[in-house]
């Protein structure tokens, strides 16, 4: 059955909309969230300007109330090689099956993740939050060489890790330390 969706254009996306309510309307909402809004995401963030582009596809499919969508954002975040920003492009994908009882987890076809509906109304932004923040890389660097700053830590790194190097060395060896002092005893006892 061909149904027809209804496509709304926002410029900013509500932060809460009645979830199944949007399923019966067939509603497609385009739009986009100010990243400043996300207090979660903004703690992995070095600036909050910006906005997050997301499209939300709520519709019945093969009998489940679902809701897909895409997430899609150019964030600033802390090059964990030189610490200056560098600039990474996320964009993620979700499909989640709305269900209003945890007892319907299991029947779900494995392509949908459960949306547990709760209360009046959800929240499109938290949903947002938590799909950027899943594909938000762990570790960010600059993909070509660093700045300067780079040259100037280096040696220190470098340091750093010939110490770590040592440390590790002798951590290997814990009883070479104790032999020597045992020898040395017995040289003295002799
Ligand atoms: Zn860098």
């Amino acid at each position: 059955m061909q149904t027809q969706l209804s496509v709304m254009q926002l410029n900013i996306l509500p932060e809460l909309l009645n979830f199944p309510r949007q399923v019966e309307l067939n509603r497609v909402i385009e739009g986009t969230y100010p990243v400043s809004k996300l207090a979660r995401l903004n703690e992995a963030l070095l600036s909050n300007n910006g906005d997050i582009t997301a499209k939300l596809v709520f519709t019945d499919s093969v009998g489940f109330a679902s809701l897909k969508g895409e997430v899609s954002a150019k964030l600033l975040v802390q090059c964990q090689r030189c610490l200056e920003a560098v600039e990474t492009e996320l964009s993620g994908s979700f499909k989640f099956a709305l269900i209003s009882n945890e007892d319907e987890i299991g029947l779900l076809p494995e392509e949908f993740e459960p949306y547990l509906i709760e209360g009046e109304e959800q929240s499109i932004a938290e949903l947002i939050e938590d799909e950027l923040l899943l594909c938000l890389p762990m570790v960010t660097v600059h993909e070509n060489d660093c700045s300067a700053y780079m040259a100037k830590q280096n040696k220190a790194i470098k340091a750093e890790m010939e110490k770590a190097k040592k440390v590790q060395k002798e951590a290997e060896h814990p009883f070479a330390g104790l032999k020597a002092l045992k020898e040395n005893l017995n040289d003295k006892v002799n």
